[in-house]
């Protein structure tokens, strides 16, 4: 059932220009399931040019309009959730119905931008002088650049592709190579339903080669991306020196705070669900559970418990709970990370290795007896790895929450509204979700500060990222 993936260039699908093609893995399996084209200059300048043409047609048809037809698209996106979400289990891994889930939030989030895009009010300002109108009025920034990584290969497309279509921005989207079928099905969606051409481009190839071309080209006003903080920040710099509108939605290391009064079994249950989904694979995985000591035992037995009791497998087979990492490059980031823990004293209380030699798959894992000095307590380790630290005191949870330079988001557990709010407004973070798994609805904010980036992927900010603001004075004659 997995085809080759086209680029689609000028309402056109398409080779790349010289046939140039990557190959595609399952990662369960290892075995090549198709090939994804390398986009060449050619082709990049092909797809500049259309998003040009677009933007020109695309900005001229009303939001009410745009609305209607981005809802048809979530509509078809629900119907062919069952085939979409078939491809992603097989070139990402996850399990079947988490990918399912994926499809439908897409199709949700899709109908929020649509309607919310309605009501980008600008504003009137009263003037000073009579017969004076001061307007300030909201209109789309231009053609966008979006680069998009391979863990949510629909969710991290599809917020940006929303509010650039919602605010009557055309957009070229450089998809993941790694998990290119189910994101070129999410753009077929907007087609078949009668998007015009050129509204929307979408490319693979080489990401650095794609990144530095179009970054720079005049054609394209904002730049956003998801993905590491280092290739966030060497693109966030490349957009500064041009001049372009940036969002970037980068690396995390979330503290998870797990306060004594909390209700410690539902704390250890919760996080752990959320820890081990898509193999830890999320940028927002809560990654240092910061326990009270005294709730500590007992939260890190719960959480082993949960960790052991996974079924790790092909995301395609009935009851798999967790699938294999995405790719080949996460097994010997895993391993780097938890040999060095191990080195310097760390104790694996379950898992640390890679299960079998075909597919990507690794256990769920529980570390503790953690200290600063190990490389896993300072670099993200997007994969299933959960390391448990217990602290005393609540000035040392938030230094040890703050300590890291990434704050995208955090965790916290308690039954004290006081110890709720005083935790909410000191820990440095873009996103902080209390007592329950509460983020990345398409009508909140969803994005980070410090190294974790700038910029909103969800809520009215979101849209606010794809327009410029006009005033307009005017005088009566
Ligand atoms: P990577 O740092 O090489 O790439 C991360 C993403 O950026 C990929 O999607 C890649 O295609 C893209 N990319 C890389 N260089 C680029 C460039 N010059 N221009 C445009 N795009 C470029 O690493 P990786 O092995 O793919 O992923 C590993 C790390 O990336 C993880 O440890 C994690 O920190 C981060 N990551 C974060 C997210 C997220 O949701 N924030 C998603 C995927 C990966």
């Amino acid at each position: 059932m997995y085809q080759d993936v086209q680029l689609h260039i000028d309402g056109q699908w398409r080779a790349a220009t010289g046939g140039g093609t990557i190959p595609v893995l399952n990662p369960a399996t290892e075995e090549q399931i198709g090939t994804v084209p390398h986009a060449t200059q050619a082709d990049m300048d092909e797809a500049l040019a259309a998003a040009e043409r677009g933007f020109a047609v695309w900005k001229k048809v009303s939001a009410f309009d745009r609305s209607k037809l981005m809802r048809k698209a979530a509509e078809l996106l629900r119907e062919r959730a069952d085939k979409i979400a078939r491809l992603m289990t097989l070139e990402q891994g996850k399990p079947l119905p988490e990918a399912k889930m994926e499809v439908l939030a897409g199709a949700d989030i899709i109908d929020w931008f649509a309607e919310e895009a309605r009501r980008a009010y600008g504003r009137v300002i009263p003037a000073r002088a009579e017969g004076v109108y001061q307007l300030v009025v909201k209109e789309p920034v231009g053609p966008v650049a979006a680069f998009t990584p391979w863990n949510f290969p629909i969710n991290q497309v599809v917020r940006k592709l929303s509010a650039a279509l919602a605010t009557g921005c055309s957009i070229i989207v450089k998809a993941p190579e790694e998990t290119p079928a189910s994101p070129a099905e999410l753009i077929r969606c907007f087609l078949d339903v009668g998007l015009p051409k050129g509204v929307v481009g979408l490319l693979y190839g080489v990401p650095a080669e794609i990144s530095s071309y179009l970054i720079p080209h005049p054609t394209i006003k904002k730049v956003t991306f998801t993905g590491s903080t280092p290739v966030g920040k060497h693109l966030a710099e490349l957009s500064g020196k041009y001049m372009k509108r940036a969002t970037m939605e980068l690396g995390g290391h979330a503290p998870a705070i797990v306060f004594e009064d909390a209700d410690i079994e539902h704390a250890a249950k919760t996080l752990a669900t959320s820890k081990f989904r898509n193999a830890g694979q999320v940028c927002v995985s809560p990654t240092r559970f910061l326990v009270h000591e005294k709730a500590f035992d007992q939260f890190v037995d719960t959480f082993t418990s949960y960790a052991k009791s996974l079924k790790v497998g092909n995301g395609l087979e009935d009851g798999t709970q967790m699938g294999p990492l995405a790719n080949d490059r996460r097994i010997p980031a895993m391993e780097t990370l938890i040999s060095d823990a191990s080195q310097k004293g760390a104790e694996i209380r379950t898992g640390g290795s890679r299960i079998g030699n075909k597919g990507y798959f690794f256990e769920p894992t529980v570390i503790t007896g953690l200290t600063r000095e190990m490389r896993a307590m300072n670099e993200e380790p997007f994969g299933p790895l959960a390391l448990m630290v217990p602290f005393k005191e609540f000035d040392e949870v938030v230094e040890e929450s703050n300590r890291l330079p990434f704050g995208l988001a955090a965790y916290a557990f308690t039954r004290s509204a006081k110890t709720a709010n005083a935790i909410a407004s000191q820990v440095e973070t873009g996103m902080m979700t209390i007592n329950h798994l509460g983020l990345a609805l398409p009508e909140v904010p969803f994005g980070g500060t410090k190294d974790s980036g700038y910029g909103s992927e969800g809520g009215s900010e979101a849209i606010e990222a794809y327009l410029i603001t006009k005033f307009v004075t005017q005088a009566g004659l």
